[in-house]
């Protein structure tokens, strides 16, 4: 079942590309709206839960799709 190894090769050439996050964490650019806002919303979060006080979670999740937000379509303008 080994068919398309030689497709796999060509791809792997392939860079996808990612953003970083301010916390340094890299965010990998999927190929659907969709997969993106679970990206993101997942990403935002893993920041909320290190928050403990409810409101500044919110505000720090908001802060962080933002900042993907911004970050994926500068990396959409230059390519
Ligand atoms: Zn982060």
């Amino acid at each position: 079942m080994n068919v398309h190894t030689s497709e796999s090769k060509h791809k792997s050439k392939v860079r996808l590309p990612v953003i970083r996050c301010s916390c340094g964490a890299e965010i990998l650019l999927v190929p659907t709206v969709k997969k993106m806002g679970e990206t993101i919303e997942n990403h935002a979060d893993s920041h909320k839960q290190k928050v403990k006080d409810p409101e500044e979670a919110e505000a720090e999740a908001e802060k962080v799709r933002n900042d993907l937000i911004a970050k994926i379509l500068e990396k959409a303008c230059n390519s």
